[in-house]
């Protein structure tokens, strides 16, 4: 019991989004708009399922990829990049970025940046660390490559209770999610699972997304890139 309240304390100082341990990061935008997010992928079977949901609905996503996943899967980026989405780095084999010696820090960064950079043509500019976790030395490796770290203000919770097979229950799921979403979210949600080619648990926040789209649009919500979520500010 005490040893479990010592990890949580231990979270919120140092990988609660809103932790303030180091100099605040950005969990949140401003105005009328959501940005959703998906880290840990990209995952055959998952994101290109979540592709297609996207491309048809006009949704503009941004993709934190893991570097090892993004190499197996190369068309899976282009796709995202040719439907305008943004890919950006959330390390290259999903560590603990904090917990690093700073040659396995820059390399963890390097490595998912030049994969990006190799298949896309572009360089991530936002960096979000695995876990959330970070300190003075991955903030300031950041900096020092000109990105900026993007956490979330709203994560999607874990599985229902039982099966996620039903409509009824992607769509409870879906609307539970969008009643914590304020204006200028940051959405997070997975479509991989820490980039290790298989996204097990996590693949229901992906098919939860239809749901989710229409549950947002309804009140008159509009989707944006985290880029141009910030860029209204
Ligand atoms: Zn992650």
């Amino acid at each position: 019991m005490i040893l479990a309240f010592g990890f949580f304390a231990l979270y919120e100082i140092v990988e609660a989004p809103r932790s303030g341990a180091f100099e605040p990061v950005v969990t949140h935008g401003s105005g009328r708009a959501i940005a959703l997010t998906f880290d840990d992928g990209p995952t055959r079977g998952v994101t290109d399922r979540l592709l297609a949901v996207l491309e048809r609905e006009h949704v503009p996503a941004t993709f934190f990829v893991v570097g090892r996943a993004a190499r197996r899967e190369p068309g899976l980026l282009r796709r995202m990049a040719a439907d305008g989405d943004e890919i950006e780095n959330h390390s290259d084999t999903h560590v603990h970025l904090n917990m690093l010696l700073p040659g396995a820090l820059n390399a963890e960064l390097d490595r998912a940046d030049a994969t990006i950079a190799a298949i896309t043509g572009r360089r991530a500019t936002y960096l979000r660390p695995p876990f959330g976790a970070r300190n003075a030395a991955v903030l300031d490796a950041a900096r020092r490559r000109g990105m900026q770290v993007v956490l979330w203000s709203v994560a999607g919770g874990g599985p229902p209770i039982g099966s996620f097979t039903r409509e009824e229950d992607r769509r409870a799921y879906a609307e539970e999610l969008a009643a914590r979403v304020d204006d200028g979210a940051i959405v997070l949600l997975h479509d991989g699972d820490r980039g290790r080619g298989d996204a097990e648990e996590l693949a229901f926040q992906a098919e939860a997304v239809p749901y989710l789209i229409s549950a947002l649009r309804s009140r008159g919500d509009r989707f944006v890139t985290v880029s141009q979520l910030l860029a209204a500010r």
